[in-house]
């Protein structure tokens, strides 16, 4: 290539670009001030452009007491599907007008940073998690392999040692792997269990009708994993539930496993999930292990995996060395019941061959963080071997490709929740999830105090609060209980659920228009079209016979009662909106 005695000069004998370079050239000149630095000294033009973007994001931010959307208004910015008709630019764009574009697109979205969002299990991530996340994008470590990971591995290999000793397995036999969401993990422990029932089915497929047994409250992702793997989803058999507990019904699981026996057909896994989403609910999974090792698998298949979807319910296993004696961090003693409840069915998580982490629910961490973590490392890692790759060497201990989905992997996820296990550490976590129930129970009890509003699911031991709100006048309490049991009731039910939806709508219109009472903004709540089914239809044959409710979910550690209060405020005030428009 020339150099600067040619009359087609590039480079100086410093390396600098030339005036009069051709355009390619001054092209890159540009770029060399816009792509990362790759010496120190000098101005870092990336800290200074990152340092903007932030400032400009957080420019869409509320006024104090402001509504729980970015920017000035909630409005959608494009219709579909004429969006999509738009061409790449012809000549590149100034690195400025794209990152106010970028910020642009942010405008009025739901503020996951509002106390006023208490929509869904929608964390806002924590500062170290939230930073952590980014550094990778700079350097790009690909933690496919040692090579392009290095000391960044650790990440991932100390995340799967600090969760492997928080189940109590030994750490150092265990292993871990980050992956594309609490999905990801459900897809790892089927593929797992598939190639450790048929080995070999990684070569020649699956052949074999093999079963996936779940509880009725298992997540749909259940869906996506058996679709995908090609096991189909009619291999999915759904446990009953037990109606007060809605954990997997251990009679129920055991009239299954002991008719697959006898037919002969092998069982590929058993899905614990420990925590669902909303209720938190937990399998037992303890029983579960006894019944599946009492009915082993037809001579030829290889032994049922158990996975524990706990992407919701881990969390509550840092109180494992909670002193609930003398509860250090001071719950109050309703608090500490239920934390002590969820503990006492989280702990049998040891049990489980894989269990499944999304840091990005209840770790406070950026979307996607989640961790699949298995308790034999030499097992996992063998049965999904594939073979040696030329195209990548070992350099490292430690060379994942060999056995993850993914190809190349980033960073990001892993240094999220690593550095949310160091930064909140066991009590960090403990306080926030205590925190949050706190918040929770206090709503459950403004809820108590209003005639006409009732508690829908007071025993469930999770995060949200499922209420009903009744017109004004109504005694809910009452009038609830016969929408439960009594099937005389049903139209009334099925009427009030309408009346459910209608004030839910109303909120979310509210909520979407920053509309104000007593001044303040209105939350973003959610509600739920059939939590539960009503008592006089357990067996779910009415698809009516559904239970509608108003929820909130105070994930925010802005949230506080005053924040609640007004929730209620606000509620009752759609309600009489609702109402006089039903009345027009
Ligand atoms: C959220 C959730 C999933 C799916 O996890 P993603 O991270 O959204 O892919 C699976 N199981 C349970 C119990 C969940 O709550």
């Amino acid at each position: 290539m020339a150099n600067s005695s040619d009359k087609n000069a590039i480079w100086n004998s410093d390396g600098e670009i030339l005036g009069n370079a051709p355009r390619w050239a001054a092209y890159r000149k540009q770029l060399n001030s816009e792509f990362p630095a790759p010496f120190k000294g000098g101005a870092d033009t990336l800290a200074e452009s990152m340092k903007k973007a932030v400032e400009m994001i957080d420019g869409l931010r509320p006024e104090p007491g402001g509504p729980a959307f970015l920017g000035n208004s909630s409005k959608l910015d494009y219709t579909y599907p004429e969006v999509k008709d738009c061409k790449i630019p012809e000549k590149s764009e100034s690195l400025d007008a794209v990152m106010s574009d970028c910020v642009k697109l942010f405008k009025g979205m739901p503020d996951v940073s509002s106390p006023l969002t208490m929509s869904n299990v929608w964390p806002q991530p924590n500062n170290a998690s939230i930073i952590a996340s980014m550094l990778p994008l700079i350097f790009a470590p690909n933690i496919i392999e040692g090579e392009y990971a290095w000391n960044v591995h650790k990440a991932e290999l100390e995340s799967g040692g600090m969760l492997a000793d928080l189940f109590g397995w030994e750490s150092t036999k265990a292993g871990a792997v980050y992956t594309y969401g609490g999905s990801g993990c459900w897809l790892y422990g089927l593929k797992y269990a598939l190639s450790r029932v048929f080995p070999g089915s990684r070569e020649k497929g699956v052949r074999v009708d093999g079963k996936v047994l779940v509880s009725g409250q298992a997540h749909y992702c259940r869906q996506n994993a058996t679709d995908w793997t090609g096991l189909g989803m009619d291999n999915v058999i759904v446990i009953p539930t037990d109606a007060e507990s809605n954990k997997m019904d251990l009679k129920a699981l055991e009239a299954t496993l002991k008719d697959l026996t006898e037919k002969g057909i092998p069982v590929v896994e058993v899905v614990c999930t420990m925590g669902t989403t909303d209720a938190s609910v937990f399998d037992p999974i303890a029983d579960v292990r006894r019944l599946l090792d009492k009915y082993p698998n037809p001579a030829g298949y290889g032994k049922a995996l158990l996975y524990a979807d706990a992407v919701c319910g881990w969390s509550w296993q840092t109180f494992r060395h909670y002193d609930f004696e003398k509860n250090p961090l001071g719950f109050s003693a309703e608090a500490l019941r239920v934390i002590r409840n969820n503990y006492e069915q989280i702990k049998g998580i040891h049990y489980a061959d894989a269990v499944g982490i999304d840091f990005h629910k209840f770790g406070f961490s950026p979307y996607i963080s989640s961790c699949f973590v298995y308790k034999d490392a030499a097992e996992f890692e063998n049965i999904m071997r594939r073979g040696s790759y030329a195209y990548l060497q070992e350099v490292t201990p430690y060379n994942p490709m060999y056995y993850t989905l993914e190809v190349s992997r980033s960073a990001a996820g892993s240094l999220a929740g690593w550095a949310t296990l160091k930064y909140l550490g066991l009590e960090g976590l403990q306080a926030v999830l205590g925190g949050i129930l706190e918040v929770r129970l206090y709503m459950d009890s403004l809820v108590e105090k209003v005639p006409d509003m009732v508690v829908a699911d007071p025993d469930n031991t999770g995060f949200i609060t499922l209420f009903r709100v009744y017109p004004k006048g109504t005694d809910a309490r009452e009038q609830f209980a016969r929408e439960l049991n009594d099937r005389a009731s049903r139209a009334d039910l099925i009427a009030n659920n309408r009346f459910q939806q209608a004030v839910g709508e109303k909120m979310f219109e509210w909520y979407l228009s920053g509309h104000k009472i007593n001044g303040k903004p209105s939350p973003h709540i959610a509600y739920s079209t059939g939590f539960r089914t009503a008592s006089w239809n357990a067996d779910g044959t009415d698809a009516e016979g559904t239970v509608y409710a108003l929820k909130t979910y105070p994930m925010n550690v802005y949230n506080n009662s005053s924040v609640m209060d007004h929730v209620i405020t606000c509620v009752l005030a759609a309600r009489d909106e609702v109402e006089k428009e039903m009345n027009n």
